[in-house]
Formats: C-alpha cells, sequence, structure tokens
C-alpha cells in the first residue's frame, strides 16, 4: 500500500509528535518521557478449537499513565501487531489529553480474523485473551479500561466484563472494567453511535467558524456538501448516516474493502448498509455505479473526505491525488506524515483523529462513570431537573389561575418540560459540548501562533501540554 520510504504507523505519530514538540519549550527529557510507550505486553495463547489446538497472538500496550486507568480500545484483525498498537495506544494518550477524559492511554489487539470464527468460538477466544489481560491487570476498572475498536463490539465487551467479574467476584465496581458493553449489561446509551456522532459534531463546529471553512476553500454550511466516506463499519455509518439525514450532506461515494460505490447525486446509506449485511460487500448492489478498485474514489473530488478504517490509507503514494479540501480522520492514523506534508501544502485541512473520533472515548468516560456510580446516567440531575421545573409549572399556574385564567401552558411544552432529559439526550449532549470546547481549544493555538499552520500540531500542543502539566504535578 505505501511505498519502501514510508515510515511505519508508529513512527508516523511520533514524526507528528516530534513536530509539535519542537514548538514547545518542554524540560529537557520530558518530551521523551511522553512520546515512549511505557510498556507493550504480548500474550500467545492457545484454545482447543474444531479438534486441535490454536495459537492466537494478542497485545496490549500501555502509552501513558500520568492518569489511571488507562483507556482504549481492543482490535481483531490480521494486521494487529505491536508497531500498530503502540501507534494506537500513543493516540489515545493524546485523544483523552484533548477532550479531557481522565484516562492515560492504551491500546489491544488480537492477530485473528473474526469473520472466519464462529460466535462461540470466539466467545472462547475472546474470554481466554480477556483472562491473560486481566491477571496482570491490564484489565481492571481502576487501572486499565479496555473499549470496542476495529473488529470488535459490544458482544466482545459483554464477554470481557463477564470474565472479569468472574475472576474478581468481590469487585463491586467489575462492571466498569471494559466500556462499550450493551445496555443490558451495563452500557450506556449512545455509547454505539458515539464515534460517528462525534465526526458530525465536529463537523459542525467546524462549520460554524467560517475562517476555517475558507481556510479550507470552501464556503457556507454542511448542507449540500459532496462527501466521500472509506469504511462503512461501525464509525464510518453512523457518521455517514447523520451527515445525510441531519445535515444535508450528499455521501457521493462510499469504499468498502471488496470495491466501492459512486453516486453524483447522493447514495442512499442505510440501502448500502443493509446491502453489506447481507451480501458481505457492495459488489451487486444495483442503485449506483460500482468500482472494483474501491481505492481510487479516494481521489475522486469532493468537497470533505471521510477516511473512516483502517491507518495508512493516504500516503505517499496517493496523497498528491486527493481533491478533498477537507478531511476529518475519523480512523486512527488514516494519513501519514508524508501525505501530511504534502496535503498541508496543497492547502488540505485535515481535522486530525485524535479530535475527530474522541467520540468514542468521551461517551466510555461517561459509561465508566455510570459503572462507577452504580446509578443510571443522569438519573440524580434529572431528578433535580424535574423538581425544579415542576417548581416554575406550578408558579405559572398558579399566576394563570390568579389572572382568571386569560392564558395557559400549551400541554405539549408542559410535558416536554417536565420530563426532563432522558439519558440518551444526556449522552449526546455531553458528547456535543466535549467536541466544541476540544474544538475551540485547537483553534485557539491554530489561530493565535504564527508558527502553528495546522489543526493537528495545534491539537498535539493542547494536548501534550496537558500531559506535560500532569506529570510536572505529580512527578514522574
Ligand atoms: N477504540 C476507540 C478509540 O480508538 C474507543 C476507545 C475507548 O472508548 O476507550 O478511540
Amino acid at each position: 500500500m505505501s511505498s519502501a520510504t514510508e515510515p511505519s504507523f508508529r513512527q508516523s505519530v511520533d514524526l507528528m509528535f516530534n513536530r509539535a514538540v519542537a514548538l514547545m519549550d518542554l524540560p529537557p527529557g520530558l518530551e521523551e518521557k511522553i512520546r515512549v510507550c511505557n510498556a507493550t505486553y504480548t500474550v500467545r495463547f492457545g484454545v482447543r478449537l474444531r479438534g486441535g489446538i490454536q495459537t492466537f497472538t494478542g497485545y496490549r500496550s500501555v502509552h501513558s499513565e500520568h492518569m489511571e486507568p488507562v483507556k482504549g480500545g481492543i482490535r481483531y484483525a490480521m494486521g494487529v501487531n505491536q508497531d500498530e498498537v503502540e501507534a494506537l495506544a500513543a493516540l489515545m494518550t493524546y485523544k483523552c489529553a484533548l477532550v479531557e477524559a481522565p484516562f492515560g492511554g492504551s491500546k489491544g489487539g488480537l492477530c485473528i480474523d473474526p469473520r472466519q470464527y464462529e460466535e462461540h468460538e470466539l466467545e472462547l477466544i475472546t474470554r481466554r485473551f480477556a483472562y491473560e489481560l486481566a491477571k496482570r491487570d491490564l484489565i481492571n476498572p481502576s487501572q486499565n479500561v479496555p473499549a470496542p475498536d476495529m473488529g470488535t463490539g459490544e458482544r466482545e465487551m459483554a464477554w470481557i466484563a463477564d470474565q472479569y467479574a468472574r475472576m474478581n467476584t468481590t469487585d463491586i465496581n467489575a462492571r466498569a472494567c471494559v466500556t462499550g458493553k450493551p445496555l443490558n449489561a451495563g452500557g450506556i446509551a449512545g455509547r454505539v453511535e458515539a464515534t460517528g456522532r462525534g465526526v458530525q459534531y465536529a463537523l459542525r463546529e467546524f462549520f460554524r467558524n467560517p475562517e476555517d471553512v475558507a481556510a479550507a476553500n470552501l464556503e457556507g454550511k454542511l448542507d449540500g456538501k459532496r462527501v466521500i466516506v472509506q469504511g462503512l463499519g461501525n464509525v464510518g455509518y453512523h457518521a455517514a448516516k447523520f451527515l445525510m439525514s441531519e445535515d444535508g450532506a450528499k455521501i457521493t461515494a462510499v469504499i468498502e474493502r471488496d470495491g466501492g460505490l459512486i453516486d453524483e447525486n447522493g447514495l442512499d446509506i442505510e440501502a448500502v448498509h443493509q446491502w453489506i449485511a447481507n451480501h458481505g460487500g457492495v459488489t451487486g448492489y444495483p442503485n449506483a455505479r460500482y468500482v472494483e478498485n474501491g481505492a481510487v474514489l479516494l481521489e475522486e473530488d469532493c468537497d470533505i473526505l471521510i477516511p473512516a478504517a483502517l491507518e495508512g490509507v493516504i500516503n505517499l503514494s496517493n496523497a498528491a491525488n486527493i481533491k478533498a479540501r477537507l478531511i476529518i480522520e475519523a480512523a486512527n492514523g488514516p494519513v501519514t506524515a508524508g501525505a501530511d506534508e504534502i496535503l498541508r501544502e496543497k492547502g488540505c485541512v485535515i481535522i486530525p483523529d485524535m479530535y475527530a473520533n474522541a467520540g468514542g472515548v468521551t461517551v466510555s468516560y461517561f459509561e465508566w462513570v455510570k459503572n462507577l456510580s452504580h446509578i443510571r446516567f443522569g438519573r440524580m440531575q434529572r431528578r433535580q431537573e424535574e423538581a425544579r421545573h415542576q417548581l416554575v409549572v406550578d408558579e405559572l399556574e398558579a399566576l394563570s389561575e390568579s389572572l382568571g385564567k386569560t392564558w395557559t401552558l400549551d400541554p405539549k411544552f408542559k410535558e416536554r418540560y417536565l420530563r426532563g432529559a432522558d439519558e440518551l439526550e444526556l449522552v449526546r449532549s455531553g458528547l456535543d459540548d466535549t467536541m466544541r470546547t476540544a474544538y475551540q481549544s485547537m483553534r485557539e493555538v491554530w489561530h493565535s501562533r504564527d508558527d502553528v499552520t495546522d489543526l493537528r500540531t495545534a491539537a498535539y500542543l493542547v494536548s501534550i501540554d496537558k500531559v506535560a502539566k500532569s506529570y510536572r504535578a505529580k512527578g514522574l
């Protein structure tokens, strides 16, 4: 995919880090302490399957423990390796710092193609992997809290949570050992959609700043913008669906592993998603033009490109041909360090991964807090809100009475006002608030410093500063 001169994923992240840190004034040595991964644990374990024993290789990397627990997903894919989990763990550190989720960074992975296994086999494998990690405190509510990533989801998180609970029967906080669980196993409303939702909120915030929109050579609002999405997995699907149905964006192309679909008038994302679920890919989808070599669609003309799959897909081999004016990195590390430079020179604006896909870990944070508080998220606030609203309604009704009922409250308004926000609404508004605040913190640096010319460097500056402050405060 990438040329011989392309650095590895971890090196690419380090290069971007170095570029930012060169503009900072950190005490000697702290820079390296922050950059390097603290530890990476490799495990090889056997599982009895299909009449034989199969050996699997897994990793859990801890990048920075300036805050604990450390946080980050577990990926199931054949390409998982130490370099990749370390790069992803580093990105988790910066991501959490940027959105002020009080965690250090970690990431895990298992070399497996989950599509090759039956559900009961995956359960056996996942439980065994979870056992290996939990007995070394690499799964633990106060030390290391995994979550879904590529190839894993609610189902795997429920197995992990149950495995941990069996190993720690007296831990009252056992459920907080992992996030991204199903609702009925201690999950939170809105976690599945969270990363895609965060991408939508990030774009909305970007388009609220005309100066930034102009920097990308775009104008106006999200409405009518032509968007290409690479990867219609959990993140890409939700981002595309919300942008299309709620913001009026047109999804003009999608790229999947078996090819791409293109339709200048805009694809029906729900229909494409359904087709993929039924047929295992986009091939044969009747209502759009099919392109076998999907990757070429990354180079198609569009306003916004959303890489939402693997790292390194925009690299030295195609960066010069990218026509999108704005790239939002829904995936982790989709643009290599070399490609980043080429795109910057072309004037393409990149909303960086550590911000763009932080919606997942933000809602994971809400879930973790919910688990630790042992109460439905926002329940106390909601009760208080309801009581306060009741007082207002009582007062207004008494006033209406004293005025001889010359006016009354609209019953619909009254019902809605008294009800207060439910868990999903609270999660979404908390996420929206987080995405707005984090964007403003990056933007401030981007526009106020002459030596900062891109959002990625700005994001690194904000997050490294936070990590550095926390190391300085607590000592190494
Ligand atoms: N795997 C997701 C990420 O890369 C979510 C991590 C989490 O929720 O802890 O950000």
